[in-house]
């Protein structure tokens, strides 16, 4: 069949309120022009972010009724931890309320000032958690990655001489672990191969430096890795996963990505000296090692939701529906980062407006058209998120790259809304040559894109 469709059906609905333009031209302009100012609400198609934003299945519910609230030794978090160690083959497992939290307790052991991590590419709160600590975070990705339409079947993959070089140059000691992100976020949800994670391996433990992914979206590369990846395509997902955690010495880990919960963590490690440090980490800031600032009843909705992230079926929705947006997109000439990933497409802003300069935020006046058309909330990922002003010069110094992410929640929506999402942004191609730059009339000191204001020129 040609046809791919939702593998589930739906038993309860939320639904959406609509609304016309002339509504959206008002709630933008009270939202000053920045989406993170809205009222949930008020969006039609909310495609902000893949996180925590998924729908839980009937057995993750089941799972929250049967959640066991003891402080101690919940039987929630044997059945949570007996399903992370069968996916991940890791032997200390502690729970966190977030990924972050797993970063902190993990960089603040590990690293020190003067320190460099590599990784593909850091994604944002871990990148702001090792500096946090002193620590470079450096960013080792393959020269494709900074290529929207250079075509390459692992545009995650770490420049493996890089690293070598990387090593060579700042010294083990001063390199406490080295990471690797799949897929690769902030790259556009680009997998990593198994050979290059097989090879960054080799190469840290050549060094005996700890190696950790960062595993987020780790069913969506496995997935990736049986359709693209020699010799993987009769192996089943269970069986990718374990091999690619096989080669690492520990990891952190989202569960409001790849394990489907609204809420939830986790951080691994064989080393049983290093964890007894996290687990006295964690009673400080998170909670006793067997809940980590969770409710028993998330424990089981993560348990639960790993497995089903592994499914063939979902997954084979999961990564086909993303790249119905982008096949679609592509067909009418909309520029997006090809190929499409797995979570996002991410619409090259800078492509899609040329005659909007990177001064006037071409990324930001295309999310905030967007939703005017159709009530679509997506994200700026350019110069409102990245740049900032030199405080010296009161110049503006811009990101590489001006893009607009598209995230698709898991489970959330149909082809038909996803049908709508891909009308509006054609509508707006049609008209682009009328749309206007924007004015920054206020911005705060850090993190600007959550808070900053506009006005339309
Ligand atoms: C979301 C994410 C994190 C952080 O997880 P939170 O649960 O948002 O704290 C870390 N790394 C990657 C790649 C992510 O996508």
């Amino acid at each position: 069949m040609k046809t791919i469709i939702e593998p589930f059906r739906i038993k309860s609905v939320e639904p959406i309120r609509m609304s016309s333009k002339k509504s959206r031209e008002f709630y933008l302009e009270a939202a000053h022009h920045n989406l993170f100012f809205l009222q949930a609400s008020d969006v039609i198609i909310d495609l902000l972010t893949d996180s925590g934003t998924g729908a839980m299945s009937s057995e993750q519910w089941a799972g929250v009724m049967r959640g066991d609230e003891s402080y101690a030794g919940s039987v929630s978090f044997q059945r949570f931890e007996n399903s992370v160690r069968k996916i991940t083959g890791f032997e200390f497992i502690m729970p966190t309320h977030q990924g972050r939290a797993a970063e902190r307790v993990l960089f603040s052991i590990l690293c020190k000032k003067g320190d460099v991590v590599p990784n593909n590419t850091h994604f944002d709160t871990t990148r702001a958690n090792i500096e946090f600590q002193g620590t470079e975070a450096r960013d080792l990705v393959i020269k494709e990655a900074y290529h929207p339409e250079a075509f390459h079947p692992f545009k995650g993959n770490m420049d493996l001489e890089a690293l070598k070089q990387t090593i060579s140059d700042i010294g083990v000691d001063r390199i406490p672990l080295i990471m690797v992100t799949i897929t690769n976020n902030s790259g556009g949800g680009q997998p990593v191969s198994m050979e290059n994670i097989r090879e960054i391996s080799k190469i840290a433990r050549k060094h005996k430096i700890p190696f950790y992914i960062d595993a987020c979206r780790f069913a969506e590369n496995a997935y990736f890795i049986k359709m693209r990846e020699d010799g993987y395509r009769r192996k089943s997902i269970k069986s990718i996963v374990n091999e690619m955690f096989s080669y690492a010495d520990g990891c952190t880990m989202s569960a409001k990505k790849d394990g489907i919960a609204n809420i939830g963590g986790f951080l691994c490690t064989n080393d049983e000296k290093l964890a007894q440090q996290e687990k006295n980490l964690l009673i400080l800031t998170e909670g006793f090692p067997t809940y980590g600032g969770l409710a028993g009843r998330d424990l089981e909705a993560v348990a639960i939701g790993l497995n089903e992230a592994m499914n063939e079926d979902y997954l084979e929705y999961r990564i086909k529906s993303t790249k119905y947006l982008g096949d679609y997109l592509s067909q009418n000439d909309v520029p997006i980062i090809k190929p499409p990933g797995g979570h996002a497409i991410y619409i090259d802003a800078k492509a899609f407006l040329p005659h909007i300069p990177q001064e006037q935020y071409p990324g930001q006046a295309l999310v905030c058209e967007l939703y005017l058309e159709g009530g679509i909330r997506s994200v700026e990922i350019g110069s409102v998120m990245f740049g900032k002003t030199d405080p010296k010069t009161n110049k503006e110094v811009f990101a590489p790259m001006e893009l607009v992410r598209l995230a698709i929640p898991r489970r959330t929506y149909t082809q038909s809304h996803i049908d709508y999402v891909i009308e509006s942004i054609v509508n707006v191609y049609k008209k682009r040559d009328k749309i206007k730059g924007l004015k920054m009339t206020y911005q705060p000191e850090y993190l600007r894109h959550f808070t900053a204001h506009f006005k339309s020129l």
